[in-house]
């Protein structure tokens, strides 16, 4: 019997974290933000911290900086001591991530002027008492720009636990095809992207097809070639979440190997669970567990290898945290 994917098998993503977030006491007043969720990633995951400010020589505790427009480009700027940091984060995010390679995802730290993605305050001057808009924290821009392949979350966004599955996916899913690329082998791509069939199903058929036609390379292009235009298209066929009705579209594909030896009353069961997901009141992983133990039950290989089951270790599956909202799950 073909042993399910499991423990033992799985790749450690490196996923670059802000160093606030549970690591050091590295706020501007000396705080630390406790998280469980990346607490709970690190016996599966390569975390390397970063605190830009710090790093940035504006060490611990520190006058606040802010985003402030001035009719120009965003800077940072302190106005308690009027300096213009901009610089000095700038060239400590140029010598951090300009040798970095292998990265698998960032979470950085919500409403910073430095990390925040999307949601910190920008200033019209800086003599303005109120901001005038959101945007995107200095370092946090020059990692969306490094990185446009990689997926970079927030913990405030990661409490979510659709997204938190989405960030766990797709993490874990690049750092497997990162052993692919170090292999440089195309029967390493052919093996990956056998696993992963199911999975790149429920996040879109067009990917899938056009990812399977680089697997089969028939303008026989170098294996380089090959491997950066799949990672390319694997980035972007993971971008967006899977979708609702492809996961259940996968299901009921999955649900094809087993059905034949079910019980009128099990295949009613898996019926039953598929309407519960449509209706949101049960996570998508019900109706994974349910498909997969049939699988062990009925050693059907071709479901036992599929990621679409298992795209990363049981553990950091919290459901206890889903919600009964549909964009929960
Ligand atoms: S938000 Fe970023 S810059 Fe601010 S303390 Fe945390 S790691 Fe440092």
């Amino acid at each position: 019997m073909m042993a399910p994917l499991g423990e033992g098998r799985e790749a450690r993503p490196r996923v670059v974290v802000s160093r606030c977030l549970g690591f050091d006491s590295c706020r501007y007043n000396g705080d630390t933000v406790n998280n469980a969720f990346i607490e709970g990633l690190a016996g599966h995951v390569d975390l390397v911290t970063v605190c830009p400010e710090v790093e940035g020589g504006l060490g611990v505790p520190r006058d606040p900086i802010r985003i402030v427009l001035d009719g120009g480009a965003p800077s940072l700027y302190q106005p308690a001591t009027g300096r213009d940091v901009t610089g000095a984060i700038a060239a400590m995010a140029d010598s951090f991530l300009g040798g970095m390679t292998d990265v698998d995802g960032f979470i950085l730290k919500s409403k910073s002027p430095s990390c925040g993605i999307g949601d910190v305050k920008i200033y019209p001057n800086r003599d303005a008492q109120a901001p005038s808009g959101r945007g995107t924290g200095l370092f946090a821009a020059d990692v969306l720009r490094r990185f446009p392949g990689v997926l970079v979350e927030d913990e405030d966004r990661l409490r979510n636990p659709r997204v938190r599955e989405h960030f766990l996916t797709f993490a874990f899913t690049l750092a497997r095809f990162r052993a692919v690329e170090s292999s440089a082998k195309m029967s390493a791509l052919v093996a990956f992207h056998a696993e992963h069939k199911m999975l790149l199903m429920a996040y879109g058929q067009e990917a899938t097809r056009s990812l399977g036609r680089l697997v089969s390379n028939r303008d026989r292009l170098p294996i380089g070639r090959v491997l950066a235009e799949y990672r390319a298209g694997l980035s972007r066929a993971l971008a967006r979440g899977a979708r609702y009705t492809s996961n259940v579209n996968v299901l009921q594909h999955a649900f094809g190997y087993v059905s034949d030896g079910l019980s009128e009353g099990e295949k009613a069961l898996f019926l039953r669970d598929l309407e519960l997901y449509r209706d949101e009141r049960v996570p998508l992983r019900t109706c994974l567990d349910l498909v997969r133990s049939w699988a062990v039950r009925f050693d059907v290989e071709y479901l036992l290898g599929q990621r679409f089951f298992m795209p990363f270790p049981d553990e950091l599956m919290e459901l206890s945290e889903c919600s009964s909202r549909r964009d929960m799950w």
